[in-house]
């Protein structure tokens, strides 16, 4: 058995090459909850969504998150009444929202709906919030609106999307992460998995909310020797998103071994890309093994032959 912890975009291109090298049922993704938001009146859920498109084959990889052959034409007649359609919902990933939005009202937990939309997507391969209570990332960062110096609470996705990251970011906490309980099924998938790996995922903002919830970040430590991660942060930059305008203001060197000191307490091997070879002493000096390989995710294959490196790293 394997369990990843997994964020969003480099998670998923990881995940669906892992199920192309092991048996999709083998595998317990626990996935980020901490950027879930309400649009509409209803519950978005983008890591899960990414996650789960992915692994249905139906994602749109060039946009890196929603549906392929996706419209937009109910946010777009949103319009017409002003609404605020900043955050855009294409038409085919409404109904997720929907029925996710409903079964929650009706009193599942998002792990049972989460359940049900995989399974809604023939998907073998076990998804799991990591949590059923509401966490919320929250960034503090420049007020664009504000004077010189001042700065202001973003939820995730206001400073991410309506804001595109451009608000010098000064702290993140996650709201709820204190009382948050595990999902059910979450600690088990982690005591007993043969290999728990880090997905490329943002060390900040997906990997950090996960860490947060009671009992993982002790299941990890204990279990080291079997955590490997991949590194999201290629020659210097990360592949996508907003990674290094969070990990440099925090004090995390926005570089595999900046990602390798972060994560050196629960973690004992790393795999950096080929383009960061000559800084694996670094990362060996942090504490973890380093592994070299290819992690640029360019194809499904590319990703499958990284995941087999990556579980042959901690075998
Ligand atoms: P985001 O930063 O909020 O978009 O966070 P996500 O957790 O969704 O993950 C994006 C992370 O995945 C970024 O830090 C990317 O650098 C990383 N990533 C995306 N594609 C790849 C890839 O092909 N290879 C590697 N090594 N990392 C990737």
């Amino acid at each position: 058995m394997i369990t990843a912890l997994a964020g969003g975009v480099g998670a998923a291109k990881f995940l669906a090459g892992l199920v192309r090298a092991v048996p999709p049922e083998s595998v317990t993704a626990i996935v980020n909850v901490a950027d879930d938001d309400t649009f509409h009146g209803l519950h978005v859920s983008p890591d899960l969504d990414s996650v789960t498109y992915a692994l249905a084959g139906v994602n749109n990889a060039a946009l890196g998150w929603g549906r392929a052959d996706e419209s937009f034409r109910t946010i777009d007649e949103l319009d017409r009444f002003g609404s605020d359609t900043w955050f855009r919902l294409g038409d085919l990933d409404l109904a997720t929202h929907l029925y996710r939005t409903e079964q929650l009202r009706a009193g599942r937990p998002l792990s049972a709906v989460t359940v049900a939309i995989a399974e809604g997507f023939g998907i073998r391969t076990r998804l799991l919030p990591v949590t059923d209570d509401r966490v919320a990332t929250r960034i503090t960062a420049a007020d664009p609106a504000g004077p010189a110096g001042a700065t202001r609470e973003f939820a995730m996705q206001e400073w991410f999307v309506r804001e595109r990251c451009e608000p010098a970011v000064v702290a993140v906490h996650f709201d709820g992460a204190d009382a948050a309980r595990p999902a059910p099924g979450v600690l088990e998938a982690l005591h007993t998995a043969e290999t728990i790996v880090l997905c490329p995922s943002n060390p900040v903002i997906s990997i950090g909310p996960l860490l947060a919830v009671r009992g993982i970040r002790d299941i990890l430590a204990a279990r080291r020797d079997h955590v490997v991660a991949i590194s999201p942060i290629v020659g210097g930059a990360p592949v996508k998103g907003p990674a290094d305008r969070l990990m440099g203001p925090l004090g995390i060197e926005v570089s595999c071994v900046g990602v390798a000191r972060e994560y050196a307490a629960l973690c004992g091997t790393l795999v950096v890309d080929a383009v960061d070879r000559h800084r694996a002493g670094e990362v060996e000096s942090a504490g973890l093994r380093c592994i070299v390989a290819d992690t640029m995710m360019h194809s499904p294959e590319i990703a499958a032959a990284l995941a087999r490196t990556t579980l042959a790293a901690v075998a």
